[in-house]
């Protein structure tokens, strides 16, 4: 393949990076898409997830966030909210959901996290959005994505079911990686300097389910909006806890004790750039 089209403006996109998958650049948009082909669409990095110590602590901060802006201003008055989330992973954001009392259920495919949904009376329906039955009837007040939007291929079909299951005054909301934020940025500086290892990183060609998309705060909402969805709001999620860098940094067992040090070191040192800077992660409310 030598090219792709840009599913948000139907330009060309050129390639870009030679990584373990091809990654190409739309010139007019900035949309950057990969070649990988996996269509394990609705999966997010399970083994991501369950390996980082601390990595907990900082999802919950960020999903407070998220309840926060569905509470106090989405659905201020309303007495019940009822949700779905697509790729629902290590069950964390129902876990939250659930301690705000909101009824949000789970769809994803992976059996990873079946003992834990049990232990913690998760409600988590096994197989890939649409095809299972999730009692939709009269429709969700939200869908959610947290970081599963960038994994799926066929976001076309995707986006015309979820408008027949959200109500008609129902949010769509996509917590995801942007490609303007600050680690995305030093990846493609490293990339020139013939260092791959930190974009492949970034795009999670090494794990079973790789980004297909790599989207901005531009092109994410210009590309909703050909599917009837108008941008609310959105806002920054943090992407390191640095309170516990050092920590995780450390217990990596593949990194040198020497270069572990150096590493957080430097990551604190640069802790007001990375505040201060574009978002690595935002989230996105949508109303179709
Ligand atoms: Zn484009």
């Amino acid at each position: 393949m030598s090219d792709l089209q840009c599913i948000v403006c139907g330009n060309k996109q050129n390639l870009k990076f030679e990584l373990k998958h091809k990654v190409y650049q739309c010139a007019s948009c900035d949309l950057y898409s990969s070649d990988a082909t996996f269509d394990l669409s609705f999966q997010s990095s399970l083994e991501e997830d369950s390996r980082e110590i601390g990595l907990k602590k900082l999802r919950f901060h960020n999903f407070e966030l998220i309840v926060k802006a569905l509470k106090e201003e989405h659905f201020k008055d309303k007495k019940t909210i009822k949700g779905l989330e697509i790729g629902s992973g290590n069950g964390w954001w129902l876990e939250v959901c659930r301690a705000h009392h909101i009824d949000c259920i789970g769809i994803e495919p992976e059996n990873t996290f079946e003992d834990y949904y049990k232990a913690n009376n998760l409600q988590v329906v096994s197989g890939f959005y649409p095809d299972v039955a999730t009692d939709s009837a009269e429709g969700y007040d939200f869908i959610i994505f947290n970081d599963v939007f960038e994994h799926i291929s066929d976001l076309k079909s995707l986006l015309v079911n979820i408008k027949k299951d959200l109500k008609k005054d129902g949010l769509l909301i996509i917590n995801i990686p942007m490609s303007n934020g600050f680690f995305y940025r030093t990846a493609t500086i490293l990339y020139y300097l013939k260092i791959q290892s930190f974009l492949d990183r970034l795009w999670q060609f090494n794990f079973h389910s790789p980004h297909i998309n790599y989207f901005s705060p531009k092109n994410l909402p210009a590309y909703l909006t050909k599917y009837g969805f108008q941008l609310l709001q959105n806002f920054r999620l943090e992407t390191l806890d640095f309170s516990s860098i050092r920590e995780r940094i450390m217990a990596d067992n593949k990194m040198s004790k020497p270069k572990a040090y150096t590493i957080s070191s430097l990551l604190l040192l640069i802790k007001p750039l990375i505040q201060n800077t574009s978002a690595d992660i935002r989230v996105f409310f949508f109303r179709q």
